[in-house]
């Protein structure tokens, strides 16, 4: 027996509807957005991410799938979906006219150590728009997301949002973080000692109560934005309170990704982060694109469904509509040709592929979830009235063969 690889997990036919319960309202909310999809490949040039993510990140430290293929040429599965995006959008010259608003729904790779809700592969909704410096993309944005997350059932749900500055004003904070850092340099982790070094925005981040402690006494970033910055971020806020969608500024919010520039949020359902992204004015010029400003999210689909079973959230799962037993073999065509009689109409339908007895095939019926059985014997055949049985109570309606398959759309609605 071979098993799955280590830290990844098969979608079983158990947990589909879930699944397809999100694409669903990701696809229904992306279009009421008039946003369109967007595939990249799986794997990229590893470089794309080295100058994306940036190389300071644990994520390109130490997480990202790296190998050499058969050409020599150095790939890395995607650890995130922004960067495919982004490159794609140039490659293609979407961004010749804009704005281009864009979604995806694809898996992503991580090395990380196997823990409750993080596997190696997950799946992500994301959605990237290209173009506006203007709030009001973010307010866009965010109202999308907004409307996912109710749309899954979230009803709790409350956004933490922050500035981390544009170039020109993180600078002087991470000077003044660094310094600050280095003061305080025997108090804090390991992991914080190289984040000082590399990327010093990182360790306010930190999940280290000691070091949490010690930052609390930290340069804080919104004294440092600039005046640009600062009227950008209130106006983010006004619009999020036009909106109706509450908020809370959290000053300690920064995210893992180095591309970010002024705006970075969390959707929040409680205490539960279900989605996550910001602006990020840099990246497309970082990449050899032209200045092209942008704000995105990604939301991991795994933690999404976890996050909904912990609040009681039912998916929807369509019920199979009618089961065509054979009462006995001479009807065993009529059934066949009945049940693609009702597909044609629209009805899910299905009739015996095991030449089971009818008990056993009424059996497979109610563990399957079909809401009605209809038997065919040799009786039917002769008189041509046809019973439909109701499972749920048993309730029996009666049908002549010309009237059959109208009067089954009538009966399952
Ligand atoms: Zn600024
Ligand atoms: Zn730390």
């Amino acid at each position: 027996m071979i098993n799955v690889p280590k830290g990844t997990k098969d979608m079983l036919p158990s947990e589909s509807h879930k699944w397809q319960a999100i694409e669903r309202a990701a696809k229904k909310v992306t279009s009421l957005y008039n946003v369109k999809q967007i595939r990249t490949p799986v794997f990229e040039h590893a470089e794309l991410f080295l100058r994306s993510i940036g190389d300071s990140t644990d994520i390109v430290n130490k997480e990202m799938y790296i190998f050499e293929d058969k050409g020599g040429r150095k790939m890395a599965l995607r650890p995130e979906g922004t960067a495919g995006v982004v490159r794609s959008v140039l490659e293609n010259n979407i961004c010749e006219s804009v704005p281009q608003k864009l979604y995806y729904i694809e898996s992503v790779y991580r090395y990380e150590q196997p823990q409750a809700g993080r596997y190696r592969e997950h799946h992500q909704f994301g959605a990237e728009f290209f173009g506006s410096e203007l709030p009001c993309f973010e307010i866009e944005l965010l109202s999308m997301a907004h409307m996912f997350l109710r749309e899954i059932g979230f009803n709790d749900l409350r956004l933490r949002i922050n500035s981390i500055g544009c170039d020109k004003c993180r600078a002087e904070f991470n000077k003044a973080l660094r310094e600050f850092l280095a003061s305080v340099n025997d108090k804090i982790c390991g992991d914080c000692k190289r984040r000082a070094e590399q990327n010093p925005l990182r360790t306010l981040d930190c999940k280290v109560p000691s070091c949490r402690e010690v930052y609390k006494a930290a340069p804080r970033l919104n004294d440092y934005l600039c005046d640009d910055c600062k009227a950008h971020h209130a106006q983010v806020l006004k619009g999020l309170d036009a909106a109706g969608i509450k908020y809370f500024a959290d000053e300690n919010l920064v995210r893992g990704l180095d591309y970010y520039t002024r705006t970075v949020f969390e959707f929040c359902d409680g205490d539960l982060a279900v989605l996550g992204g910001g602006r990020y004015d840099g990246l497309c010029e970082q990449l050899g694109g032209k200045h092209t400003p942008c704000v995105g999210f990604g939301c991991g689909i795994e933690r999404l469904i976890a996050a909904a079973e912990t609040r009681g959230i039912e998916f929807d799962d369509s019920a199979p509509k009618v089961f065509v037993a054979a009462q006995c073999d001479a009807a065993r065509a009529e059934c066949a040709c009945l049940t693609e009689k009702l597909r044609a109409v629209g009805i899910s339908a299905e009739s015996d592929l095991m030449n089971k007895s009818l008990k056993a095939q009424f059996k497979y019926a109610d563990r399957q979830g079909f809401l009605y059985v209809l038997t065919v014997g040799e009786g039917e055949l002769q008189s041509g009235v046809f019973n439909v049985k109701r499972m749920a109570d048993g309730s029996v309606t009666a049908f002549d063969r010309a009237a059959l398959v109208d009067g089954i759309k009538r009966l399952v609605g």
